[in-house]
């Protein structure tokens, strides 16, 4: 008797059941497609699961952080803050997955290892933990920073005390009150938490190789005028944020820092400062794209480090000196305060870097003793999910092979020789460099779009071109290099990975990508080629 397990067959299969993948199989059912989810956790929410620190919340308004594809969902859901916390965007999740009955369609605690084109039977065959699945379309929908970096310090697996991961941190609550932590990296996450665990920490050392600008989020309790205001002309909101560069509801950019009054712009900047958040860069368009605009703002905010922070020292280390937003811009709530603190500590890697961590101890320009280490290092962003997963294509091309040199995509969709396999938010599409709401439901749109177009012209197979593919990375990098966004170590170009290709992979400004994705539709799907014949 075999003991080989049953292929179970489906119309499409999609891997991870975060705010993506959720959407994405609403859509599928609601085309009478069969569809299953395959998600490694143990339950709905990808990131919003996984990144349980405290402090973990949004930092793009929840009134624009959320679906927006029914109407009375907007208006039944009431967000309690202005950028919510991690617990209530993960019940936010968990209200979509009830309300639109998707639970039936995932499969929990399986991971998918391989997917694999077979090019006879047009059909990709996908191996995971605990069984096989057959389907005609694949999709993607694994998440932009789902991968952790896990840096291979010295002797970390000697370490006697709690490890915590920002991006892995468990579900009890944790408690520091009475311990000496020490924090690893200085991005969006330490950010976020770093002031609470201060709060309770008997001692907190804060271990930075590189600072980062971050903009006060002033969060509060929603504006219950605010969000009526909103509601009650919510799909006009939504257009307009759709207008801006980066799909937010920041001030247009009408204005050039270049050409206006430096009182004016600095009054602009500080109003920035005290409402905008992500949205410090409102106002003027060339702060994103000249290098001597940019340094007006970078000015600004390292002005505001040295008011903040007491110790000149201390506030000197803190003070990025590369432009700002070349790495992703920070929003906080107290975090050049906190190092007024005298259990905060900050010490400076670019000086002395990680010796080793021992026992009880991390080492770098001394000895700090310690009983706690969290690792806030970051992600493998916009492509580890993918070439972490072993994907075969046309010909038994590997995707990991043909990503070695810099991720290629087409629109951030579509991957050259591999057919019937689409990404959510790939490299190549605004994703990261947008709110990443939006940019989930044009492209689950898009994709339920194209696979219903299949249907309605009998086609049944898709694939980028090769040369529409390299066009379009070209377009991604041509636009890049006209704006700041390149010349800084980054995740967004693959830096902070060793042995990563460094390629920048976003594509920058949200309405002219709508524009070429939309025209690509209406010239019937132009540089995708359909049911090639070898
Ligand atoms: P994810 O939420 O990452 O979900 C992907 C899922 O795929 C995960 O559940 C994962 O377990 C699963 N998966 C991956 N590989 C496999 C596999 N091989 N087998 C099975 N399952 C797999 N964006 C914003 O626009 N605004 C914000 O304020 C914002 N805040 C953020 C805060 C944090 C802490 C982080 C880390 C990111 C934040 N982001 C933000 C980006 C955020 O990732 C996206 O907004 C969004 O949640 C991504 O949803 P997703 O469904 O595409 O991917
Ligand atoms: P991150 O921005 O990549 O920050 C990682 C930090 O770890 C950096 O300071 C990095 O230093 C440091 N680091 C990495 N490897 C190291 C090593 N070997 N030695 C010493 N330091 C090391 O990661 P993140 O903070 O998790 O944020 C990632 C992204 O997720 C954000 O940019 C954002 O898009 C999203 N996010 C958003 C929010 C939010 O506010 N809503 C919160 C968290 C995350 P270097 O800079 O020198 O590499």
């Amino acid at each position: 008797m075999s003991h080989e397990k049953q292929t179970q067959e489906f119309d499409v299969v999609i891997v991870g059941a975060g705010l993506a993948g959720l959407y994405q199989l609403l859509k599928l059912r609601q085309l009478g497609l069969t569809a299953v989810i395959i998600e490694k956790a143990d339950q709905v929410g990808g990131t919003w699961h996984w990144n349980r620190y405290p402090g973990a919340r949004c930092d793009i308004p929840s009134l624009e952080y959320s679906y927006q594809f029914d109407e009375d969902l907007q208006q039944e859901w009431n967000w309690s803050e202005k950028y919510s916390a991690q617990p209530e965007i993960l019940e936010y999740i968990n209200h979509v997955a009830d309300k639109y009955e998707l639970r039936d369609g995932i499969n929990f605690e399986e991971e998918v290892v391989s997917a694999v084109f077979d090019e006879s039977a047009s059909k990709w065959n996908i191996n995971t933990s605990k069984g096989q699945y057959s389907a005609k379309f694949c999709i993607f929908a694994t998440g932009c920073l789902s991968v952790p970096n896990k840096p291979d310090f010295q002797g970390l697996e000697n370490f006697e005390g709690q490890i915590l991961q920002t991006s892995t941190w468990p579900q009890e609550e944790q408690n520091f009150s009475g311990k000496k932590v020490a924090i690893i990296g200085t991005g969006s996450s330490a950010i976020q938490s770093i002031p609470l665990i201060a709060d309770q920490a008997d001692e907190l050392y804060v271990f930075q190789r590189t600072p980062n600008y971050s903009i006060p989020s002033n969060n509060g309790p929603m504006d219950k005028i605010v969000e009526q205001e909103v509601k009650s002309r919510y799909s006009d909101f939504r257009k307009e944020n759709s207008l801006n560069g980066f799909g937010i509801a920041a001030i247009s950019d009408e204005a050039l820092v270049s050409e206006t009054d430096i009182d004016e712009v600095n009054r602009q900047l500080e109003e920035n400062w005290q409402s905008a958040g992500l949205g410090f860069f409102g106002g003027y368009a060339d702060i994103a794209m000249d290098k001597d605009a940019n340094a007006v703002a970078a000015n600004f905010v390292r002005d505001k480090i040295k008011e903040i922070v007491k110790d000149p020292v201390t506030a000197s280390l803190l003070t990025p000196d590369y432009h700002i937003g070349g790495k992703r811009l920070c929003v906080d709530t107290g975090y050049f305060e906190t190092f007024n603190k005298p259990n905060v500590h900050l010490i400076d890697l670019k000086q002395s870097p990680i010796k080793e961590i021992a026992a009880d101890a991390l080492e770098a320009d001394k000895r700090y003793e310690i009983d706690t280490l969290i690792l806030a290092t970051g992600f493998d962003a916009m492509t580890g999910a993918l070439t972490s997963i072993d994907i075969s294509g046309r010909g038994g091309v590997k995707l990991k092979d043909q990503w070695q040199s810099g991720a290629k995509s087409y629109l951030g969709i579509g991957i050259s020789n591999f057919p019937n396999l689409f990404t959510v938010t790939g490299p190549g599409s605004p994703s990261v460099l947008s709110n990443m709401m939006p940019s989930i439901e044009q492209h689950v749109n898009w994709i339920t779009d194209c696979i219903q177009w299949m249907v309605n012209n009998d086609k049944s197979v898709i694939e980028s071109s090769q040369t529409a593919e390299d066009e379009w990375m070209l377009l991604v990098n041509e636009i890049a290099d006209t704006t700041i966004f390149t010349d800084t170590k980054s995740w967004y170009n693959g830096s902070n990975i060793d042995n990563k290709a460094k390629a920048f992979l976003p594509f920058i400004g949200v309405p002219v990508y709508t524009e070429l994705l939309e025209e690509v539709v209406s010239e019937d799907y132009k540089g995708f080629i359909f049911d090639k014949v070898n």
